[in-house]
Order: C-alpha cells, then sequence, then structure tokens
C-alpha cells in the first residue's frame, strides 16, 4: 500500500508513521518528492489491516498499489528518480534532462587498447565508461574477459579521463570485488532474473543498470527491478537492449515502444544499448537517434579502435571517428526532443 503524507508533513509525523509500520514487521520505503512525501508499505499487508493509518497525524491518504510492482512504479513515485553516478561533483545524474551517453570496448582487452577508446569516447561526449570485465559470452570456448585485472584497468583509464565506470558483475560471488571498483553495476541481460544476484546487488550501495531480459516481459522486466529496490537500493537504471524475435537480420529486436511504456509505468531512467539490440554498427546511430527521439534518458554504445579485431562483438562496435560523428548528429536530436547532450 501507498500512504500519501499532506503537504507540508512534519518530520516527526513522518517517523512516527514509519515506526508503527516497522513495529508490525512490515518495511516502509520513504519516498520524499518534490511535492509531498509518500511511504510505500511491502510486506504481509494482513498485519496492519487494524492499524488505523489514514487517521494519524500528518497522513492524507492510504491507497492500494494496483500493479503487481511496487516500488518501481509510477503510483509509488510520481517524478522521476535521478540516479546519480560517482561522487557530487562529478555533477552526473541519470534521468534528468541531460542525457547521459555510456561507452567503451565490450571487453577489457589490455589496458593500452581500454585507454585508446576512453580517451576518445571522453572527448566525444560521453560522460560514463563501458567495459566488461567478466563477460557472459554465449560460447564457453571464447574470451570470458580479464576479470580482476579488468577491473584494475578501468579504475586505470577512470583515474585517467575521470570518468565514471559501468561494468558488468556475473556471479553473486563477484558483487563486492565489481562494487569495490564500478560506479555502476551491470546486470547483463542472461542474469535479469537471477534473483540471488539482483538481492545481492541490491544490497551495495551502488547504482545498478538492469537490462532487459533476451525474452522478458516489460511486467517481468519491472519485477525483477523490484527485487533490487526491494533490498533497499533505490539506484536502479533500466536498459532495453533489444529483445529475441523471429528476425534474423538484426542480432535481436530493438523494442522502441518499451521506452514509453516503461516511462509511464516506472519513474526510473531508462537507458537504450543499440549495440546488442542491432549487432551491426550501421544501424548503431539510426537506432540511438531513434531511442532518444523516444526518450530514452541515455545510451549505452560499444566502440572499438580496430574492431577487426576485437574479442567480442566487433561486429556492432564503432570507430571512435565513428562515434564522434554520432554524437554531433545526436545532439540536434536531443534539443529536438527537449533534452540536452
Ligand atoms: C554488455 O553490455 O556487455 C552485454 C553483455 O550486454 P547484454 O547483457 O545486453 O547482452
Ligand atoms: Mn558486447
Amino acid at each position: 500500500m501507498i500512504i500519501v503524507l499532506k503537504h507540508g508533513a512534519t518530520r516527526d509525523e513522518i517517523d512516527h508513521v514509519v515506526q508503527k509500520i516497522k513495529e508490525r514487521g512490515l518495511t516502509p520505503h520513504v519516498s520524499e518528492g518534490k511535492e509531498r512525501t509518500i511511504i510505500g508499505v511491502i510486506g504481509d499487508e494482513r498485519s496492519i489491516q487494524n492499524l488505523p493509518l489514514s487517521v494519524f497525524p500528518g497522513v492524507e491518504k492510504v491507497m492500494p498499489i494496483l500493479s503487481p510492482y511496487k516500488l518501481v512504479s509510477r503510483e509509488f513515485k510520481n517524478d522521476d528518480t535521478l540516479v546519480e553516478v560517482g561522487p557530487a561533483s562529478a555533477g552526473i545524474k541519470i534521468g534528468g534532462k541531460r542525457l547521459h551517453v555510456m561507452a567503451g570496448p565490450c571487453a577489457v582487452e589490455s589496458l593500452e587498447r581500454l585507454m585508446i577508446v576512453a580517451e576518445a569516447v571522453c572527448a566525444a561526449g560521453a560522460t560514463i565508461l563501458r567495459g566488461g570485465a567478466f563477460k557472459p559470452r554465449t560460447s564457453p570456448h571464447t574470451f570470458q574477459g580479464l576479470g580482476s585485472e579488468g577491473l584494475e584497468h578501468l579504475v586505470e583509464a577512470k583515474k585517467k579521463t575521470g570518468l565514471p565506470i559501468v561494468t558488468e558483475v556475473l556471479d553473486t560471488r563477484d558483487v563486492e570485488l565489481v562494487a569495490g571498483s564500478a560506479d555502476i553495476l551491470q546486470i547483463g541481460t542472461r542474469n535479469m532474473q537471477n534473483f540471488r544476484l539482483l538481492t545481492e546487488v541490491g544490497q551495495t550501495d551502488k547504482p545498478v543498470m538492469l537490462k532487459r531480459g533476451l525474452s522478458a516481459t516489460i511486467k517481468e522486466f519491472l519485477l525483477a527491478a523490484e527485487y533490487i529496490m526491494k533490498e533497499g537500493n533505490h539506484r536502479v537504471i533500466l536498459c532495453e537492449r533489444g529483445i529475441r524475435t523471429f528476425e534474423t537480420q538484426t542480432r535481436n529486436t530493438l523494442d522502441l515502444a518499451a521506452v514509453p511504456v516503461l516511462k509511464k509505468l516506472s519513474h526510473l531512467p531508462v537507458i537504450v544499448d543499440p549495440s546488442h539490440a542491432t549487432g551491426k554498427w550501421e544501424l548503431v546511430a539510426p537506432m540511438a537517434k531513434a531511442a532518444i527521439a523516444a526518450g530514452a534518458d541515455g545510451l549505452m554504445i560499444e566502440v572499438h579502435a580496430n574492431p577487426e579485431d576485437a574479442l567480442s562483438d566487433g561486429e556492432e562496435s564503432l570507430k571512435p571517428p565513428k562515434f564522434q560523428a554520432m554524437m554531433q548528429e545526436l545532439k540536434k536530436i536531443a534539443v529536438a526532443v527537449g533534452r540536452e547532450l
């Protein structure tokens, strides 16, 4: 259920409601919006059935949450969530007027190769560096990533460029290690419903970017995000990265309609990854433009200096000059839809 507090409810009134809910063994999630404070109550509501919350001081009304997902829903929080990334001094907030582009190689292959791309994407206007250290590869015989050494290279690239890092965590056993280096923990498409992993990253204090599962419905996607938020980590970013359909001309089918649907159902920011969605570098720029026009809050783009030599996903990686040209084009689209890049 949702408890909507009166405009101007005092701190004591809010704390009183929170305390009463906790006493009955339920978890209150307080959301302080621009207009008013809302408390989402998660758990078995039978234990508060006889608690007259609607007459508590400072309470305006008590409403059921009708959607199957609670904390991620617009019913729980009407204002868009801004996810702050890196130190506050970096000023990166995903979900606001300004769009953010996360760019870098599919995988960290060496420090040298990473630095070339990191410097190029930084100069072109990317605000976050991507790169996989732990790679979820379809075949066990292909490059699986440099692991902890890859994380060290990412940290080095961050020191040199100042760009915060987004990188994937594949396994519950690596959450602490990856969270020690990453500014955003990425949950890949193959792990979208790895509930233990979602719970684990929900217990960290790092933003989490959750990629949509290969065949996940929007409802399943939002319920996966709910697992993270339920643990108390409300800094969740959703990422549409294409879904599996009958089409074979592209690697996946970019579900662009998911962007406005997600923005309507949820307050969480939405990023689009046209690289994995299409699997073809020629399609990345057109789909990136379309994503911004559709209301995405940012993009994730794969870039490699020599895609022909890439250890993974060379076919969908942009060379730095192409990335830079695309960024210039995207600025125009951003302005046309009232955003900034
Ligand atoms: C990635 O972004 O590195 C990745 C593996 O993407 P996805 O999980 O969407 O396939
Ligand atoms: Mn990739």
